[in-house]
């Protein structure tokens, strides 16, 4: 049975404010609200406040709100204004967290199956689903985390996308890359090359673009702070020390995702 969605989207007017740039999504982040409203009140507080902290889709006991359409980046991950979780995903919060029992509980239930058709519909796989905590480190969804349970809620996402017939991977266009060896790092004068780029290039396919909006997503062969930050940004979402060195263990991971 189709979920359907109730839509209550943000005023073109307020675009700049909550959703500036056009996206075409690639992720999927979970979020639990910290807070005990519905969806419908959640959405209708995101596009009427004034801040610029924006979600697509909150899910309660009952239904989905929406409120930013997905075509358009909300700011929901805290990773910065060219961050890949704020500019690559759909951000969908669960109400009822704060207190949690059975309100919370059902509203889990839904967003597990309301996730499960957006993979669908997109032939994704479950390795497009992100915790907003993979993004910039906060302990969200906080209920989740807490209880441990985040494995769970994406075998329960993915055993539904099984049965609604969907891929459990997605499939990446792969290329190889020519990773260095070698230690590459910020110094003075900076590092730069073919290698460079090479690293520049794994991170971009991966998403993790130097600078998302510069000419060539920033991929210029040299290893300046923005390339230090989408190798931070890599590490942090692959449980590596997120100190912006590329090094042996980021450029083996690399290797195993580009493969
Ligand atoms: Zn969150």
């Amino acid at each position: 049975m189709t979920i359907k969605v109730k839509k209550n989207l943000v005023s073109e007017a307020k675009y700049s404010l909550k959703c500036p740039n056009h996206m075409d999504a690639e992720y999927i982040t979970i979020h639990n609200t910290a807070n005990d409203a519905s969806a419908a009140n959640e959405i209708s507080y995101m596009i009427g406040n004034t801040s610029s902290t924006s979600f697509h889709f909150a899910v309660d006991d009952k239904e989905v709100r929406q409120g930013i359409p997905t075509n358009r980046n909300a700011w929901h991950t805290g990773d910065g204004k060219n961050g890949t979780g704020n500019r690559k995903s759909i951000g969908v919060e669960i109400c009822y967290s704060k207190s949690g029992g059975a309100k919370y509980k059902a509203a889990e239930k839904l967003a597990i199956k309301f996730v499960a058709q957006l993979l669908k519909e997109r032939g994704w796989g479950i390795d497009r689903v992100r915790k907003h905590q993979d993004w910039n480190g906060k302990y969200c969804p906080h209920r989740i985390l807490s209880e441990g349970r985040w494995d769970e809620v994406k075998a329960a996402i993915e055993a539904e996308l099984k049965s609604l017939g969907g891929k459990t991977s997605s499939s990446k266009k792969k290329t190889s890359y020519a990773l260095p060896s070698g230690i590459y790092k910020v110094k003075s004068p900076m590092m730069k090359g073919a290698s460079v780029t090479q690293i520049q290039k794994a991170l971009a396919a991966l998403y993790f673009y130097p600078d998302k909006g510069a000419k060539n997503n920033g991929i210029d062969g040299v290893y300046g702070p923005k390339t230090a930050n989408a190798v931070k940004r890599f590490q942090l979402m692959h449980r590596l020390s997120a100190d912006g060195i590329y090094g042996p263990k980021t450029k083996a991971k690399l290797e195993v995702l580009l493969k």
